[in-house]
């Protein structure tokens, strides 16, 4: 062979997949003591619906069949619940699969995408596994801010990823704000809507951007199973989009890439309206009350309308955030350190059963050295 390049001696991978930090998840475990509560990763603290753990069960016993490919009757399932086109959804092996999806299909070398601040981690990544640059859009308040996004875009930018409400700051943007950002966009820039906590939040002004969709050609919204309908373990997700987008994301999506037990646990979690219902009105009424009694102890907690609260600690070393994650750790409580999203000195806790709240708090208190906050 006569080649006058020298070749490496092994394979390379494109030089924007070496510049990814590698995701990393939330503790599941600490080494020391046995876990009494995992608050690290927003999972439900009520698991999914009975139903859905009855449908799991019985499709073990059809493992060898492959699943339909086109996930149909999740996609009607789902089409009825949100009164949409189910020829407008695609499902994915969560809704980190259709992030990706979507960068590997739009994005390019010498492409911008934006993001914000204190954005879902997955966005950087799947922007450059697309071999784009990230651009990040400063936040106010750890909130994101249209201007300051709209003010990021260049002649290279092609998407802008927002979660709404945000992981892990818990802030959102009411529905005037994100028809804002859109008419800020030129039309061949995609607005991909990350709703994954969309049916935690409870404000009047809130919208997860169904409408939005249905009105406009750039528009996106990702949804997913692992959260409010607890299915973390089974990744599954969803995006309802444009029909052109739909289109040419089945073209690079693995053929099986959603399977049978997902489909049908899916659905079956949709159809328990009240178990949901319940888990949302738990989740409202502990965030207040979480936020409350952190407060009370003088920690800062930012505003959150998601299942989690952004916790931050104060100046003083000795009751740094790190430190009080160790304390909380060798009690057997998983919370999730933030240092990788810019915030050294916070911590990410879910909302989980009365018990692991009021644990929680008893837990900081201590640590904090101040009194109990009653919590009724
Ligand atoms: C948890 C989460 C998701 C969900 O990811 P899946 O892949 O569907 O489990 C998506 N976006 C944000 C911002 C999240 O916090």
């Amino acid at each position: 062979m006569s080649t006058t390049r020298t070749a490496p001696n092994v394979p390379q991978p494109r030089k924007s997949v070496l510049s990814i930090d590698a995701y990393v998840p939330g503790k599941s475990k600490s080494d020391k003591v046995p876990t009494k509560y995992k608050l690290s990763s927003n999972e439900t603290p009520f698991g999914p619906s009975p139903n859905a753990i009855e449908a799991c069960k019985k499709m073990a016993a059809n493992l060898e069949l492959y699943p339909d490919g086109t996930a149909i009757k999740l996609r009607e399932a789902l089409a009825s619940k949100h009164n949409i086109s189910a020829n407008q959804i695609i499902c994915g092996a969560g809704s980190d699969e259709i992030l990706s999806l979507l960068a590997y299909a739009y994005l390019g070398e010498g492409d911008e995408a934006i993001y914000t601040r204190h954005g879902f981690l997955v966005y950087p990544i799947a922007i450059k596994a697309a071999g784009a640059t990230p651009i990040i859009a400063e936040e106010t308040d750890c909130k994101a801010n249209i201007d300051t996004i709209l003010s990021c875009l260049s002649e290279r930018t092609k998407m802008v990823f927002l979660a709404n409400p945000n992981n892990p700051t818990g802030t959102y943007l009411p529905i005037s704000e994100i028809r804002r950002l859109h008419e800020g966009l030129p039309p061949h820039i995609m607005l991909v809507l990350d709703a994954a906590y969309a049916e935690y939040v409870l404000k009047e002004d809130y919208e997860a951007g169904i409408d939005l969709v249905k009105s406009a050609n750039n528009v996106v919204m990702t949804r997913t199973f692992s959260k409010v309908y607890g299915l973390a373990a089974l990744r599954l997700g969803w995006a309802f989009a444009p029909s052109p987008v739909i289109d040419t994301l089945n073209r690079i999506r693995g053929p099986f890439n959603v399977n049978t037990p997902s489909i049908e646990t899916g659905i079956a979690a949709l159809k328990d309206e009240a178990f949901i219902q319940k888990a949302v009105e738990h989740n409202a009424l502990w965030l207040d009350k979480v936020t409350k009694a952190l407060e009370e102890m003088g920690l800062k907690v930012t505003p959150s309308v998601a299942n989690f609260v952004l916790i931050h600690f104060p100046e003083n070393e000795a009751y740094s955030a790190q430190n009080a994650d160790a304390y909380l750790l060798e009690r057997g409580f998983i919370l999730r350190r933030v240092s990788n999203y810019g915030f050294d000195n916070a911590l990410r806790m879910t909302i989980g059963t009365q018990d692991a709240n009021r644990a929680v708090i008893a837990h900081l208190s201590a640590f904090l050295g101040v009194s109990e906050p009653e919590v009724s």
